[in-house]
């Protein structure tokens, strides 16, 4: 049986790929950095040697929200470099027969036109708020594509939009903006005060559910080889931050209390990304999971397992 190492793998991605594994013919190895640093090429070369994989879903990256990206930016920069520069070429050294990447639409320019396609990545300066983050990532895509037309190996990038599930980070300055928001609506309840999204709420994301992101990744390692492949909801899904934060604040039922601070960056005000590419590959109808049940489900399992 075909081993697949998930680098990352109890981060948010890596659960939603723990989660539909089950449906799969693989032996899956899911590994954090309590079990390899891939800070460290010593450590990246002992965790090859360990599992001898044949396959890799590469999710492992210093991550956070668009207030991570503009506090933390040399970790996010040094952090993803390093991690990508190990993995990329311990998998290239050890043989590795197939390599989906992780990258994030918010590393495309920011002036684009809209919707965003695959082959626009590196048409311009990121935007300004997430730039270290932002040209960590291009470097992966790059490596992968020198080891592809040098080497012929099979290393290819996913580039999903924002992601949310269970086991996300709910970090209220760190966090993503759904689990962040999730996290302070629990808290403005208990206590019985506003509850406060940053920003003035009008920037457009999509949102993608963890399981489905992870089955749309299994998808890809099985079938496609094409260099960069958009996965997310289509674009008719997209939500503005305000309605993001009304749905989380139903769920608590606290939805006449939520306030707006603009005195917080509101980061790039839409990345709009076609969805067109993956599913011309997609064999069968895709379902998505509705954006208010992914974000009742995120609530319930943040509700059971994290809000201390
Ligand atoms: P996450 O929940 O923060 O998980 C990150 C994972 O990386 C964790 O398992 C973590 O290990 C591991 N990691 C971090 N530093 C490491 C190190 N030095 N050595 C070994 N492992 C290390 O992230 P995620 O949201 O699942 O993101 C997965 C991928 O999707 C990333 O490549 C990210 O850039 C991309 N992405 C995320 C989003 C989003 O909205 N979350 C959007 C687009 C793309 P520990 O568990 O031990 O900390
Ligand atoms: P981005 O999609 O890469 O920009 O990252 P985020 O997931 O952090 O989303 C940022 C958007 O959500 C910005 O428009 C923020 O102003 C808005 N937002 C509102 N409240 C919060 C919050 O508490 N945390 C975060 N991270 N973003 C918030």
């Amino acid at each position: 049986m075909k081993r697949i190492l998930v680098t990352g793998g109890y981060g948010l991605v890596g659960n939603g790929i723990q989660s539909v594994s089950k449906n799969y013919n693989y032996e899956f190895i899911f590994v954090c950095s309590k079990d390899y640093n891939l800070l460290s090429m010593g450590e990246t070369i002992q965790m090859f040697k360990d599992h001898q994989p044949n396959m890799i879903i590469h999710l492992a990256a210093c991550v956070g929200g668009l207030y991570k990206n503009m506090n933390d930016k040399v970790q996010m920069l040094e952090q993803n470099l390093m991690i990508n520069y190990n993995v990329v070429k311990c998998a290239h050294d050890f043989g590795v027969e197939k390599m989906v990447a992780c990258l994030s639409t918010c590393i495309f320019p920011d002036k684009v036109s809209y919707p965003i396609e695959e082959n626009m990545l590196h048409n311009g300066p990121p935007h300004d708020s997430n730039y270290a983050y932002a040209y960590a990532k291009r470097m992966l895509e790059i490596h992968c594509r020198t080891y592809r037309e040098q080497y012929g190996d099979n290393f290819i990038c996913v580039t999903p939009t924002n992601i949310y599930g269970h086991h996300d980070n709910f970090s209220l300055e760190d966090g993503h903006v759904l689990p962040a928001l999730i996290h302070k609506c629990y808290l403005a309840k208990e206590k019985g005060i506003d509850f406060i999204v940053r920003g003035s709420g009008k920037p457009l994301r999509q949102f993608i559910y963890s399981e489905d992101l992870a089955r749309l990744i299994m998808f890809v390692l099985e079938n496609v080889s094409e260099d960069n492949i958009i996965l997310s909801v289509p674009e008719s899904e997209e939500k503005s931050i305000e309605e993001i934060a009304r749905i989380i604040a139903r769920n608590y039922d606290y939805e006449d209390n939520v306030v707006f601070d603009s005195s917080y960056s509101d980061g790039q005000y839409k990345k709009t990304v076609s969805n067109d590419k993956i599913n011309a590959l997609l064999f069968n109808d895709f379902q998505f999971t509705p954006i208010e049940e992914g974000i009742k489900k995120s609530v319930e399992w943040f509700i059971q397992y994290k809000k201390k």
